[in-house]
C-alpha cells in the first residue's frame, strides 16, 4: 500500500487515467480556440465542445443551450446566487438558503445583504436536515430564490431535492441547487426534480480542478459576474477551458456509467470501515446513517482534539477535520455546530471521505490503525 492513505474525497478525488487520455489531445494537438470559427482548427475544438456540453446536457435531462461551463462549483455557486439575485432584484429581494451550505452559497449571500437583500437561512437539525414546513412558511411574496445543496461536504447529509424543488415550483421561486458532492452517487434529472440551476465540479468526480459547470434552465435571465467576449451566451465570457472541458464531460460520462457499481461498493468498505473503528471505541456519528452520503463519515470522538489526532497519524493517513475551506484552525466548523452542536463536539470530530479508488485493505488498515492510535491518545490524556 502506497502511504499515506487517501481518504479525503470530499476535498477532491484523484483523476482518473481515462479522463487524463481524453484531455491529452486538447493541449498540444486540438488547441485551437473554439470561438475561432472562421477556420477548420477553431470549428473541429467547437465541435468537440458542443459534444461535451451535449452530454453533460443529456445526463441531467437538459439541453445543450442550459449548460455554462466555469471554473468550477464555486464560481457556479457564485453566478446563480449573485447573478440571479441582481437580474431579479425588481421581482423581490429574498433569498432562502440553509446554514450548512458550502461557503460559496454563504458568502455569495453575504455579498448580496450587503446590496440589501434578505437571507433566511434554515437551520438543520441534528442529522443535518431541514424541515420542510419551516421552507414553505419562510417564503414570502419578494422570495426570489431558494438554493439548497443536494448534500453537504463535511457531514454527508443528503437534501430531499426534488420535494424542494415541488415547493420552489408551486411558488414561482427559482431553485439553484449545490450538486457537486452527490453527482457520483445520484442521478440527477432536473426537470423531474424542478430544478432550475445546478452546480456541479469536475474535481470532485474524479475529473480535473478548474473547470465546473451551471445548468441554468432555459428563459432564466442572469446577471454577469464578469464581462468579456460573449462567450457562454454571455453569462460566463472568457476563452473556454477545452481540455478542461472535455474531461468535466468523460468525468461525467464515466461517473454516470459506473454510479452503481461505485456507490455499492464505497458504501460497503465506507460501513467496514465504520464497523472496525467502532469495535472498542465510544464513537458518534455526526447525522444519520441512513440519509448519508455512502462515501462520508463524520466521526466524533470524544476526548480527543481532532486537529492533533490527525496530526498524529498524518503519515499513514490523510483525513481531515472537515471542509478544506476552513483552514482557520481555532474555529469550530461552521457545519457541525450549525446542526446545533457545541464547540466542543466541532474540535473533536473527524471526517473521512472514501473513493472509488479505495480499497478493502486500506479501509481495514486504516480503521485497524486509527483505531489503536485513537485508544493511546485517550489513555495517555486518562
Ligand atoms: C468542493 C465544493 C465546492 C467548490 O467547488 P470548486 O470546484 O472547488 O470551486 C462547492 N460546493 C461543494 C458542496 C463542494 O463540495
Amino acid at each position: 500500500m502506497k502511504m499515506p492513505i487517501y481518504l479525503d474525497n470530499h476535498a477532491t478525488t484523484k483523476m482518473d487515467k481515462r479522463v487524463l487520455e481524453s484531455m491529452m489531445p486538447f493541449f498540444t494537438e486540438d488547441y485551437a480556440n473554439p470561438s475561432s470559427i472562421d477556420h477548420i482548427q477553431g470549428n473541429k475544438v467547437l465541435g468537440k465542445v458542443n459534444e461535451a456540453r451535449e452530454l453533460i446536457a443529456e445526463k441531467i435531462n437538459a439541453s445543450e443551450d442550459e449548460i455554462i461551463f466555469t471554473s468550477g462549483a464555486t464560481e457556479s455557486d457564485n453566478i446563480a446566487i449573485t447573478g440571479i439575485a441582481r437580474s431579479l432584484k425588481e421581482k423581490g429581494n429574498h433569498i432562502i438558503t440553509t446554514n450548512i451550505e458550502h461557503k460559496a452559497i454563504l458568502e455569495s449571500c453575504s455579498g448580496l445583504k450587503r446590496e440589501g437583500f434578505d437571507v433566511t437561512y434554515l437551520q438543520v437539525n441534528r442529522k443535518g436536515e431541514i424541515d420542510l414546513e419551516e421552507l414553505k412558511n419562510s417564503i414570502n411574496d419578494k422570495t426570489i430564490l431558494i438554493s439548497i445543496m443536494s448534500a453537504n461536504n463535511e457531514v454527508g447529509s443528503i437534501f430531499p431535492i426534488s420535494d424542494i424543488g415541488k415547493i420552489a415550483g408551486e411558488n414561482g421561486i427559482l431553485f439553484h441547487t449545490d450538486a457537486t458532492q452527490i453527482i457520483s452517487y445520484k442521478k440527477m434529472d432536473v426537470e423531474e426534480m424542478g430544478i432550475d440551476l445546478m452546480s456541479i465540479s469536475g474535481h470532485k468526480i474524479y475529473g480535473p480542478k478548474g473547470v465546473g459547470a451551471l445548468y441554468v434552465k432555459r428563459g432564466i435571465r442572469i446577471n454577469p459576474l464578469i464581462y468579456g467576449g460573449g462567450q457562454e451566451r454571455n453569462i460566463r465570457p472568457g476563452t473556454l477551458n477545452v481540455p478542461g472541458i472535455i474531461g468535466l464531460a468523460r468525468a461525467f460520462e464515466l461517473s454516470d456509467k459506473e454510479r452503481e457499481k461505485n456507490t455499492l461498493e464505497i458504501k460497503r468498505l465506507r460501513d467496514l470501515f465504520l464497523e472496525i473503528i467502532s469495535k472498542d471505541l465510544d464513537l458518534e456519528l455526526n447525522g444519520s446513517i441512513e440519509n448519508r452520503l455512502p462515501n462520508n463519515l463524520s466521526l466524533y470522538i470524544r476526548g480527543i482534539d481532532a486537529k492533533a489526532l490527525i496530526t498524529k497519524v498524518k503519515e499513514y493517513v490523510s483525513i481531515s477535520t472537515g471542509s478544506a475551506c476552513n483552514t482557520d484552525t481555532v474555529k469550530p466548523s461552521y457545519v457541525i455546530t450549525g446542526m446545533g452542536y457545541e464547540k466542543e463536539r466541532a474540535f473533536s470530530t473527524i471526517r473521512i471521505g472514501l473513493s472509488k479508488y479505495s480499497t478493502e485493505e486500506e479501509i481495514r488498515f486504516v480503521a485497524g490503525k486509527l483505531s489503536k492510535d485513537i485508544k493511546k491518545m485517550l489513555n495517555f490524556f486518562n
